[in-house]
């Protein structure tokens, strides 16, 4: 079994998945990064995957399906910016050779966002990100992005590892200390990632548990959440937790 990762541009990541001779890249932004990502394994992915389809994840899919005679598999949401061969709209479990995944429709980053789910690893995409989430700014809908964050994500195993699209853990881990200063494991996360990046080294993945200890998104009921949010939207502090995850996503894109 094959699962490894690399950066591409400044904070992308790209992901290959294998098992039994069978392989699938996973949002090959980069063409040239995903091709040398599967042939440092020795694999030809027969299989390209799309955790959702803004450019920067889909932006290399025509050349390296191209290089690989590989089919392209999506969600039919975003086809407005992309078009897979295969369309993940209601397909919640895929059989690709020997890989059998999971998918998670997660609209709210984009319409059609999924998390890919593999042998306990989660590909969140840019919806789950190391101690955040993402923005809504592109094709987006904050509300319903709480809707995939209080119902399908609230639901899932914390033993997932959590394999975002990009690397924002330090500016993410900023702003939650900055919620809840004296948050003993947003720190201790913060200093093993910066440790990794100054060492060159791509930080270790979080679980879905670890996540749920440091991410402001995943902790709305924690005391220091509910206060900044309560200070930046009284009305939405009182109303129900998607109301207080809209306004806490509108105080993160204006931090
Ligand atoms: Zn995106």
């Amino acid at each position: 079994m094959i699962f490894d990762r690399r950066r591409y541009g400044k904070d992308n990541y790209t992901y290959l998945i294998a098992a039994g001779g069978d392989a699938a890249l996973v949002d090959p932004g980069d063409p040239d990064a995903a091709l040398a990502l599967a042939a440092a394994h020795g694999v030809r992915p027969r299989w390209i995957l799309h955790t959702h389809g803004h450019a920067d994840h889909t932006g290399g899919t025509a050349a390296a399906a191209r290089a690989l005679s590989a089919q392209v598999l999506g969600h039919g949401g975003d086809a407005d910016r992309f078009r897979p061969d295969v369309d993940l709209a209601g397909r919640a479990e895929l059989a690709l050779g020997a890989l059998a995944l999971r998918v998670h429709p997660v609209p709210g980053h984009t319409p059609g966002s999924v998390l890919l789910e593999w042998e306990g690893r989660l590909l969140t995409g840019d919806t789950l990100f190391w101690a955040g989430c993402g923005n809504c700014r592109h094709g987006g809908d904050p509300a319903r992005l709480a809707e995939s964050f209080l119902g399908p994500i609230a639901r899932l195993d914390g033993a997932l590892e959590v394999h975002p699209g990009h690397d924002y853990a330090a500016p993410n881990l900023a702003f939650a200390l900055a919620l809840e200063p004296g948050g003993a494991a947003a720190r201790a996360r913060l200093a093993e990632v910066e440790a990794a990046h100054a060492a060159g080294r791509e930080p270790a993945p979080s679980t879905l548990a670890g996540e749920r200890a440091v991410n402001p998104f995943l902790r709305l009921d924690a005391p220091g959440v509910a206060a900044a949010v309560a200070r930046a939207d009284p009305a939405a502090a009182a109303a129900g937790p998607a109301r207080r995850f809209v306004a806490l996503r509108a105080l993160r894109d204006r931090a």
